[in-house]
């Protein structure tokens, strides 16, 4: 089982639209995925036809148990979604009072890890999403993951964001037994705009190693896919946001290797 998160500290800026456009793809491929939905705005549940303010159970069930997942939590807490190979694991608004507290506390920090491991049979891939803030929902996504994505809208004040994400990871690298290895991806580009040419440009020169050298074009079909609550490849297989996404997927692929097995964080 492959873990992915996609994150960054800034709203706005694809990070849903990019967990579920690559889900879709990995899920069209026949693999068995997992989506797992981080932010307590619960946007990648809604996306799913759920409604965060009314799910009695959510991920939130799995921090209250301290980070000790009960035998089958887990599994009872999957809902089904638009697509057959597409399992959700939803938010819930009540993750919100979480936030406030430290992950050190309570073992809070690896719960997520956790309740992954005891999924590892079920699924192929995880896709996570996060929330644009730093806290304990952001601290258990970076630790759950052997990959993280940080979609980068091409606009002015898009760098401030990258480079508090880039500072939140150099400190969770710090508990780790390994780097997190990350892909900026460069989201919303309009290649009229000055914004988004110019954002390419800083993104290509300061961060060329972790770049993926393509982006993710302005397409209002990946806005229609998330209200008709369908993956994107779905509702326009050839639309222009799918075939970079296509793009993305296979570059991911290729580019990102799996933690040495040594290595995986074992459940305490
Ligand atoms: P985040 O999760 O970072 O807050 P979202 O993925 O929810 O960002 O995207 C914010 C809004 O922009 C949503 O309405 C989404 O449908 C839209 N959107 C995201 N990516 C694109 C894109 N490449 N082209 C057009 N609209 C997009
Ligand atoms: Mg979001």
């Amino acid at each position: 089982m492959r873990v992915w998160a996609v994150a960054n500290q800034k709203g706005g800026v694809g990070k849903t639209t990019t967990a579920v456009a690559l889900a879709g793809l990995l899920a069209d491929q026949g693999k068995r995925v997992l989506a797992v939905d981080l932010d307590p705005h619960g946007s990648m549940t809604s996306y799913f036809g759920h409604d965060p303010d009314r799910l009695t159970s959510s991920v939130y069930n799995l921090f209250q148990h301290q980070g000790r997942v009960p035998e089958g939590l887990a599994a009872a807490l999957l809902l089904g979604t638009s697509h057959e190979n597409i399992r959700l694991l939803p938010s819930s608004t009540s993750l919100a009072t979480l936030e406030r507290q430290s992950a050190a506390q309570g073992g809070y920090g690896l719960v997520i890890s956790r309740a992954l491991a005891q999924l590892r049979a079920q699924f192929d891939f995880v896709l996570i999403d996060s929330p644009p803030l730093l806290g304990v929902s952001m601290i258990n996504a970076l630790a759950a993951c052997e990959q993280l994505v940080i979609p980068v809208q091409t606009e002015f004040l898009a760098m401030k964001g990258l480079e508090r994400m880039v500072h939140t990871l150099n400190m969770v690298n710090r508990s780790r037994q390994q780097a997190l290895p990350y892909t900026i991806v460069p989201t919303l580009f309009d290649r009229r705009t000055q914004a988004s040419l110019s954002t390419l440009r800083t993104l290509r020169k300061d961060y060329a190693d972790q770049l993926w050298q393509a982006y993710i074009p302005i397409d209002t079909k990946l806005r229609d896919a998330s209200l008709a609550g369908v993956v994107p490849s779905r509702l326009e297989s050839n639309a222009r946001g799918v075939l970079a996404y296509r793009a993305l997927l296979r570059y991911l692929l290729v580019h990102v290797t799996p933690k040495p097995k040594e290595a995986v964080r074992q459940p305490a």
